[in-house]
């Protein structure tokens, strides 16, 4: 029997059920998303699931359930079902797809924080750190910094330096898992029924830091999984998993994270230049060659980094792209519904 309250249900996530035709039907939350599968954790088992004909030809692909989810199922025979409905999704964090321009991928729903997870090596890197930062953000997600293998020569300074423009917007905590009361603070910071996602690249530690925080080995880290002969522990799918007080979900290792995210004014938020912007003669300037631009000024004045600049427009150019792209993506969706319609009213008379 699982108590799916330590999984995060609510009364407001039994309002939403209220809504669904399937009501009446059993619920549970996606644990892992296999290749042809769902694993979902229910009331009285852990079911293998797959998706009714309605809910996998009636949606987009980034609508199709992603762990974090919660889902309406029909159970049939020994632990498995198949997934009905999805309850609205909040939360959600989504990534571009690779090699698309504007097709979304969703990651993990109904999280409460992101742990953005860096090693302290030449891992770190502050710029992948702000476009995951901009992405958590647009989802009012909390996001959390975590620089891994602390026990490793780094430069402190360095490191505060080149955050000093994004620290206001987060925790940072600096750990090593070899030094327990560096993840204690971590653990702390995790309130009773909160997920957590854990995003960033492969190798930087976020199975063993989950291990720590789970107080038992869930994942295989390399260390351990080569030892064993195993080979390398690198997480290919996102899978949920649960300590004393949150939710944890790991994400594969990825790299490359392209924006899915259209709103400007949170990434002049998270940029610190949107005091700035206040006072730019334009009220609807794009700081990039404007006169009376107070963010251009800021920068030859010295006041905001070039750098940071620069990745500020960068991840502009990127998100407006990324807009433009999905608004004209859904335009010939629509015209496409529409001759659908169309094509089967004339096929009826
Ligand atoms: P993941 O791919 O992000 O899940 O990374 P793993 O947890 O598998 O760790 C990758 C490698 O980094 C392993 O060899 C770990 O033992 C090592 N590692 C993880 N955390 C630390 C740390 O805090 N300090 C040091 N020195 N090594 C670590």
């Amino acid at each position: 029997m699982n108590n799916l309250s330590l999984y995060g249900w609510n009364n407001n996530l039994f309002q939403l059920k209220q809504t669904s035709q399937y009501k009446n039907l059993f619920h549970g939350r996606v644990a892992a998303v296999n290749r042809t599968n769902y694993e979902v954790i229910a009331e009285n088992n852990r079911l293998l699931c797959e998706l009714s004909g309605n809910v996998l030809y009636g949606s987009p692909s980034f609508e199709l359930p992603c762990t974090g989810d919660w889902v309406i199922f029909q159970p049939f025979n020994d632990n498995k079902g198949i997934i009905v409905d999805i309850l609205p999704r909040k939360h959600t964090l989504y990534r571009r797809k690779t090699g698309t321009l504007s097709d979304r991928q969703a990651i993990a729903s109904y999280v409460d924080k992101a742990c953005i997870v860096q090693s302290l090596d030449a891992n770190f890197n502050v710029r992948r750190l702000e476009r995951f930062i901009v992405q958590v953000v647009e989802e009012n997600i909390q996001p959390i910094l975590i620089l891994t293998k602390s026990d490793l020569e780094f430069n402190r300074h360095q490191i505060d330096e080149s955050l000093k423009h994004i620290s206001r917007q987060m925790p940072i905590f600096f750990i090593s898992i070899l030094s327990p009361e560096t993840i204690f603070p971590v653990r702390e910071s995790i309130k009773q029924g909160e997920t957590i996602v854990f995003v960033g690249s492969s190798g930087v530690g976020k199975s063993s830091l989950i291990n720590a925080l789970c107080e038992r080995t869930v994942f295989l880290t390399s260390e351990i999984s080569k030892s064993s002969g195993k080979g390398r522990h690198t997480s290919t799918r996102r899978e949920m998993v649960l300590m004393d007080s949150g939710i944890l979900i790991d994400t594969p290792g990825v790299r490359e994270f392209g924006l899915a995210a259209d709103n400007t004014e949170t990434l002049a938020e998270i940029f610190d230049v949107s005091d700035l912007a206040k006072y730019c003669h334009f009220h609807n300037c794009s700081h990039v060659n404007e006169p009376g631009c107070k963010v251009i000024e800021a920068v030859n004045s010295g006041l905001l980094e070039r750098e940071v600049y620069s990745s500020y427009l960068k991840l502009q150019k990127e998100s407006l792209y990324f807009s433009i792209s999905e608004h004209e993506k859904r335009k010939r969706d629509k015209s496409f519904a529409k001759i659908s319609e169309e094509a089967k009213r004339i096929k009826k008379k």
